[in-house]
C-alpha cells in the first residue's frame, strides 16, 4: 500500500472558512501573516473568520503551468481579489470572472490541499 502523505489544511481554511489575520488592538485586517500589526504595531494578532467577499483586482489565465500536475489543468484562471476586509487574496477563479467583478471565495480540495476558488456573485451582495 502506498504511503500517502496527507497535507493538513492551512489554519486560514480551518473548518471550511476563509480566515484572515486581524489585530485585536485596533481591528485592522492584515495582509499575509505578519508578526506585528502593520497599522499599530501590536503583536495581538488572531485568525478571524472573513466574509470571503471581494472585488477582482486582476485575472490571469495560465497556459503554461509550473509543474506537471498543473499542466494537466491548463488553461486555468488565477485572480487577485481585494477582500471587503482589506487584504488581497490570490486564488483560482471560475471561467468568465473579470476585473471588477464581485466574487465570493469558496474552498475546494485539489491533490489533498485546500485551495481558494473565486466565484462570481449572482447579485450585488
Ligand atoms: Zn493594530
Amino acid at each position: 500500500m502506498p504511503n500517502k502523505e496527507v497535507v493538513e489544511p492551512s489554519p486560514e481554511f480551518a473548518h471550511g472558512a476563509i480566515k484572515l489575520v486581524r489585530c485585536q488592538s485596533c481591528g485592522h485586517w492584515c495582509n499575509l501573516r505578519p508578526l506585528v500589526c502593520e497599522q499599530c504595531g501590536s503583536s495581538l494578532l488572531e485568525l478571524c473568520s472573513a466574509s470571503g467577499l471581494g472585488k477582482v483586482k486582476s485575472v490571469t489565465v495560465v497556459h503554461r503551468a509550473p509543474d506537471p500536475f498543473w499542466r494537466t489543468k491548463v488553461p486555468y484562471a488565477v485572480a487577485l481579489v481585494n477582500t471587503d476586509e482589506g487584504p488581497v487574496l490570490m486564488g483560482h477563479a471560475d471561467e468568465g470572472v473579470r476585473i471588477g467583478d464581485r466574487v465570493k471565495a469558496h474552498l475546494f480540495v485539489h491533490a489533498d490541499q485546500q485551495l481558494v476558488r473565486f466565484v462570481k456573485c449572482d447579485s450585488n451582495i
